[in-house]
């Protein structure tokens, strides 16, 4: 008999868990509970079309259970008032719960949104133990000010937490967005009340039970799943939550705004879409290394990143070598089952995903773009949702797929003659979050690094990230910055303390 293969002993975890039953009831005040209303909503796996689990769909009641509880937790003290160095000891307890449900949470994650297993083994769920790490370790290093005011007065300025924060988060990478956002907001000393996307439910909710199992108090991290029009608008327009960290479209960050202006001004950090410009210059010679890199972190995670490299900006003169590299590159992102451990492309997130990047890509032909690799859905007997990666070379600045955000596997390859007009198409955008040059000259690299209108820059590279940085962009891209000791900000008060000095 044959020995089962990996992809065998994964599939087989993923009928276990599914048939032992994924529970899919909201997590308020430490406990599992239906809705108010005992509504939920069919989570279903984009690798087959299959119900996977059931899960509760959070209402405006339900959110008000949330914050009631996440209010009450702060205000007495259970983990606002705890030193920094005990909140520091639980959050690295909850670190190491997620490295220890490293496989189980992967799973969860791949079941319900359709990366690849590597992918979710090797970097979300470590990404999202570091992220928290991270901030345990760094939050009793945080000093507040003592201002240079005259001898008769001393003024302080500490740092406080905000109170009850509302974090509502994409399904693209679910359990790493939520760490962004809950590793600084809990090691600050606040109460978080997370809203998963409908999307992808799963793992936020076992991460909360892995929470309460590292010690976290009761109270202090609720998450209510459900719709974005229901649960998430009333997050955002509640009246007592203090900020909201969100990531998630433009459309709906102008939403974020709306709420906050109609209800109690409460704070606002918008983490938004992005359509980066990836620039190559002609004397950047080692093309096959710029074109992996360019296939590499285009179609990564399905071409699912907000930070996707999705517009190709080539000088002429090598404009048909790298085009073809790229072409001869994009089979080897073939898409595959993702529960397979060699699979590099997954599946879409759902049907309704797959329908908008089909239309993309016919979009593109209509506008007289030129494809030349995939732009097909493949694997259609599987019942999941596959897409080709697909290159289209000949593309305009003003087509809409270079203009608008896709996300899915599709790289835009746009065509330039001049450092200046490769400048004005990178910038000509409604959106600023990354962007990339490739060029020998050191001159080059640094002015149109300058000049580049977006949150971050690469250098001859797109790989590079870690906690240590700031993520976040700029115009329709959004004003957060998730990660490094820059998040902090978000989820603190600056509070000013005066003391008069009399004289001796
Ligand atoms: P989305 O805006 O549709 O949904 C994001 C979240 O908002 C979900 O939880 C959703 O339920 C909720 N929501 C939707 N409508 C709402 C409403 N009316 N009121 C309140 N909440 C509402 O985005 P998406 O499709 O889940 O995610 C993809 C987007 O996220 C892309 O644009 C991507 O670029 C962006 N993104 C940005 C970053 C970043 O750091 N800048 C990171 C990852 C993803």
């Amino acid at each position: 008999m044959n020995q089962p293969t990996a992809r065998d002993t994964w599939h087989a975890r993923a009928a276990d868990r599914i048939s032992a039953g994924i529970d899919g009831r909201l997590l308020i005040d430490g406990h599992r509970y239906h809705a108010v209303d005992g509504r939920c909503f069919d989570c279903v796996s984009p690798l087959d079309g299959k119900v996977i689990a059931r899960v509760a769909r959070g209402q405006a009641a339900d959110v008000d259970l949330a914050v009631a509880s996440a209010r009450a937790a702060f205000a007495d003290g259970r983990w606002s008032a705890r030193s920094p160095a005990a909140r520091k000891k639980v959050l690295l307890a909850f670190a190491e719960r997620i490295r220890a449900a490293r496989e189980e949470l992967a799973l969860l994650e791949t079941l319900d949104m359709g990366k690849p297993i590597a992918a979710a083994l090797s970097a979300d769920v470590p990404g999202t133990a570091r992220c928290i790490q991270w901030y345990a370790e760094a939050v009793d290093k945080v000093y507040g000010e003592i201002a240079p005011t005259g001898r008769d007065a001393l003024a302080l300025v500490s740092r406080e937490p905000v109170g009850v924060v509302g974090a509502i988060v994409p399904w693209n990478y679910p359990l790493l967005m939520t760490s962004w956002k809950l590793g600084p907001a809990l090691a600050a000393g606040n109460s978080v009340v997370l809203k998963p996307s409908e999307r992808s439910p799963l793992s936020a909710l076992r991460l909360a039970e892995l929470a309460l199992e590292a010690g976290l108090p009761e109270g202090v991290f609720n998450v209510v799943p459900g719709f974005g029009a229901e649960a998430g608008e009333a997050l955002a327009l509640h009246m007592d939550v203090d900020a909201i960290g969100f990531t998630g479209s433009t459309r709906t960050g102008r939403r974020m705004l709306e709420y906050a202006g109609r209800s109690n001004l409460k704070r606002v950090f918008n983490e938004l879409g992005g359509k980066s410009a990836n620039i190559v210059f002609a004397d950047f010679e080692d093309l096959d290394r710029a074109a992996a890199t360019a296939a590499g972190a285009m179609f990564y995670n399905q071409g699912e990143s907000c930070n996707a490299p999705s517009r190709l900006l080539v000088q002429d003169s090598i404009a048909d070598a790298f085009v073809e590299r790229l072409a001869a590159l994009a089979p080897g992102y073939a898409p595959g089952d993702p529960l397979d451990p060699t699979t590099r492309l997954g599946a879409l997130v759902d049907a309704q995903q797959t329908a908008t990047v089909m239309e993309y890509i016919q979009s593109g032909l209509q506008q007289g773009a030129r494809c030349v690799a995939g732009g097909e859905q493949v694997l259609q007997d599987t019942g999941g949702q596959f897409v080709a990666p697909t290159v289209f070379d000949g593309v305009d600045n003003t087509m809409r797929i270079a203009r608008e955000e896709i996300f899915g596997p599709v790289l835009s390859v746009i065509r330039f003659s001049t450092e200046q007009e490769a400048l004005r198409i990178a910038n000509d955008s409604s959106y600023g979050l990354h962007a990339a040059v490739w060029t020998r000259g050191l001159d080059r690299a640094v002015r149109v690094s300058r000049a580049l209108h977006a949150g971050t820059v690469h250098v001859n590279e797109y790989d590079e990230d870690d906690i240590t940085v700031p993520f976040g962009g700029v115009k329709q891209s959004g004003n957060g910055r998730d990660k490094s000791l820059h998040a902090l900000d978000k989820y603190s008060e600056l509070k000013t303390t005066w003391m008069r000095i009399d004289p001796a």
